[in-house]
């Protein structure tokens, strides 16, 4: 078998996808190793952390997420991080390695207020530190996008979490259409897209592979996939499913790798219960950037100390910003727009049993 053949782009249906899903392991582990080669150095890690710059209280229903206000988790809720604040956190983060840093607010969609001048603020802050800036704020306008782009924004992330099937199951009071409204956005103003998803939450592999399905066909492919392991937090309606296997994870991986040559797939949350063996599986596999620091968002992650002994235990090394693209440049600021932009953003309005349980 040999990878030099592998077409950068290709449509791939469910079937043959279902088929390259189950191939055994090393056969498939070492196709998708070829098109790492072939796209990406595979020593080089992206290390990039993840702030949550304003914590809590999400009016949405997302039935992992342990900042909906509906659900009863012991999160502390915060107000929107200063200046300061965030740029001690990214002087710290940087010093420590990684070379991106994604700000994520728990809200529903952005709004034409006050806190988004302050978010564009934070967005001109780290471009000023030469890290790659990303921002996950829920659904956003064209001319939110294109603000947030003349901030100096790099990457917007907006994951599209599962299939549009089960999505159903997991979220009610907002639609996978606004999800891909939303990337559209964002492409248009010129910002590189970072979307991926979670699996663990009791999808079918056939869930899993239709959501990729969809990465792959947006035009262009997204720069960045991170692929989330749940990680089941007291509380939320998902806390009962059962910890990721890592051979699951590996798979998921070269999958993504497989359909989507050139992007940086991200080995994202969950991995606090994986060995740095199976972890330097994930890697062989086409995974190209973990996030780095103890937590994410509101979740745990590996300390900054062991992810530096897993990187010098298997001879990685950090990929430096902007390795794959041009730092944006700050231009002036388009403004809100006159009138309040009307984005009717949809309300499902389905029951998720278990959503509902969780919060009674
Ligand atoms: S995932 Fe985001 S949108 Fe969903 S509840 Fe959590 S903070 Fe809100």
């Amino acid at each position: 078998m040999t990878a030099k053949s592998e077409p950068i782009t290709q449509r791939w249906t469910l079937d043959a996808l279902r088929e390259l899903h189950a191939s055994p392991l090393m056969d498939l582990v070492f196709r998708a190793a070829g098109v790492h080669r072939q796209h990406h150095d595979p020593n080089e890690v992206q290390m990039a952390s993840l702030l949550s710059i304003k914590t809590g209280g999400c009016p949405e229903d997302c039935g992992y997420c342990p900042q909906a206000a509906r659900y009863h988790t012991d999160i502390e809720e915060n107000a929107l991080m200063t200046v300061e604040q965030v740029k001690t956190a990214a002087t710290r983060a940087k010093g420590l390695g990684s070379s991106r840093l994604c700000m994520g607010a728990a809200w529903r969609n952005v709004k034409d207020d006050a806190e988004f001048e302050q978010v564009l603020d934070l967005v001109r802050t780290v471009n000023g530190l030469d890290m790659e800036v990303c921002a996950t704020l829920g659904m956003l306008t064209p001319n939110q996008a294109e603000r947030l782009a003349a901030a100096g924004l790099y990457a917007y992330n907006h994951n599209l979490d599962s299939s549009e099937e089960y999505y159903k199951e997991v979220i009610s009071t907002r639609g996978y259409e606004d999800r891909i409204e939303t990337i559209g956005n964002a492409r248009k103003a010129g910002l590189t897209v970072c979307s991926g998803g979670i699996i663990g939450m009791g999808e079918s592999i056939d869930d899993r592979l239709k959501m990729l399905m969809t990465l792959a066909s947006l035009s262009p492919q997204p720069e960045s996939v991170p692929i989330n392991a749940l990680v089941a937090v007291e509380g939320t309606p998902l806390e009962e499913q059962k910890p990721v296997d890592i051979f699951e994870m590996v798979r998921m991986i070269a999958v993504t790798r497989i359909m989507m040559p050139t992007t940086t797939v991200r080995l994202s949350a969950g991995r606090t219960s994986m060995t740095p063996e199976g972890q330097a599986l994930c890697f062989l596999a086409g995974a190209g950037s973990i996030f780095a620091g103890d937590k994410l968002l509101t979740t745990p992650n590996p300390e900054a100390f062991e992810d530096l002994e897993m990187f010098d235990s298997l001879g990685l090394k950090p990929a430096t910003a902007y390795a794959k693209g041009c730092k944006p440049e700050v231009k002036a600021d388009p403004g809100a727009p006159g009138e309040k932009t009307r984005i009717k953003w949809s309300r499902p309005g389905h029951k998720i049993e278990r959503n509902e349980a969780k919060r009674k």
